[in-house]
């Protein structure tokens, strides 16, 4: 691994990653491949690159020549490929762009992997690390044992049906054509850099701005959570140490239903402004800056379509073959997100204006 291309780098797990191996690997030329939509933020990557501690090109993993040239001539050996359309919600209301980028994206990146690195024989000894998530395996009942690497996929949204797809082309090159692929699939994750429309970060911006915390259905649906951090270290781990062609499974070993999580975000929130009374200043329509609970915020609405009860992960594999360990604890995550949003005004405002 000498020259790094990570797609999707401007959005949250991407730019995390492309942070995480600029500190931790200072010897690794890094690229970035971004169409910057409307989850990709430069703002997020924009000390990296005015340090030129990374090359940022703008484009679409879609666009053949444009993928091509950029691994010709930066002589890529590694691909990390993040880029997605990641959004449940809108995978329902619109599904097109998820079958496009997530498919037919990741298709251009193999297909195109293949030529450079095995037909013109540019990169025998290549990498392409594929990100995934845990949605296609489906749906489990509250007592259901957690997915391992052999579930049978049964993905439920268009979302979870296009990343199964992509998995299922990145196995395919491996088996038929060589390409050296790995596969991570990893539970929702959570922290610095997170688009305000997914839970945790929209329930920290609409706390800060006395907006409802809109919970689906009864609010019982469970997740596993992890920290990107540790994300990020595993997807380094498999990296470094996993075995081309296999699949990992990584999770947070920390459950929790929708309802036990916005509340513990509330009573989190209340804390915070009770131990800084300066906050309430700058965030007058907070609850506690008006003397009330964020809990009060709670407002539970019509369930999403198709809405998977629970996703659990038995993360053996990565740790029984990687030593991959969650170091972070969900309790202590989520102060470390809340203090990161409330340094970050300039990051996460300007999305919601
Ligand atoms: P994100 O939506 O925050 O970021 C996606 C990035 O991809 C954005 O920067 C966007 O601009 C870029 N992008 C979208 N279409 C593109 C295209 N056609 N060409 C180039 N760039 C494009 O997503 P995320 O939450 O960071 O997720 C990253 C990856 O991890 C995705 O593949 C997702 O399926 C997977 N994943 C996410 C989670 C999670 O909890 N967020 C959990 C497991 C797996």
């Amino acid at each position: 691994m000498r020259n790094v291309l990570i797609t999707g780098g401007a959005g949250f797990i991407g730019a995390n990653f492309t942070h995480y191996l600029s500190r931790t690997k200072p010897e690794l030329r890094l690229c970035v491949v971004d169409a910057l939509t409307y989850a990709g933020n430069i703002k997020s990557l924009e000390s990296l690159i005015d340090a030129g501690r990374i090359a940022f090109f703008k484009g679409d993993i879609c666009d053949q020549a444009f993928i091509e040239r950029i691994l010709r001539d930066q002589k890529i050996d590694t691909v990390v490929h993040f880029a997605a359309e990641s959004h449940v919600d809108r995978s329902i209301r619109a599904p097109d762009i998820f079958l496009q980028t997530n498919i037919f994206g990741t298709q251009t990146l193999l297909k195109i992997a293949y030529k450079v690195w095995i037909q013109d024989g540019l990169c025998p000894e290549h990498r392409f690390h594929h990100i995934s998530t845990d949605e296609v395996f489906g749906d489990l009942s509250l007592t259901d044992p957690p997915f391992t690497e052999e579930t049978q996929y049964q993905p439920n949204s268009p979302y979870a049906a296009s990343k199964a797809a992509s998995d299922h082309l990145v196995r395919a090159y491996h088996k038929t054509f060589g390409l050296k692929v790995t596969t991570s699939n990893c539970s929702n994750n959570y922290g610095p850099y997170h688009f305000p429309e997914k839970l945790i970060p929209l329930c920290i911006t609409n706390i800060l701005r006395g907006l409802p915390l809109p919970v689906y259905g009864d609010g019982l649906n469970v997740r596993d959570w992890l920290h990107v951090e540790d994300h990020c270290r595993a997807i380094d781990l498999v990296l470094e140490r996993g075995v081309v062609g296999e699949t990992y499974n990584v999770g947070g070993n920390s459950e929790m239903n929708n309802i036990t999580l916005v509340t513990t975000l509330c009573e989190k929130m209340d804390a915070v402004f009770a131990g800084n009374r300066g906050l309430a200043a700058s965030y007058p329509e907070c609850p506690p800056a008006k003397g009330k609970s964020c809990a009060d915020l709670i407002h539970y609405v019509d369930d999403r379509l198709g809405h998977d009860r629970r996703y659990a992960i038995l993360a053996d594999k990565i740790r029984n073959e990687l030593g991959f360990e969650p170091t972070l604890q969900l309790d202590q995550g989520l102060d470390l997100t809340i203090q990161w949003y409330l340094d970050h005004p300039e990051w996460w405002e300007p999305l919601l204006a």
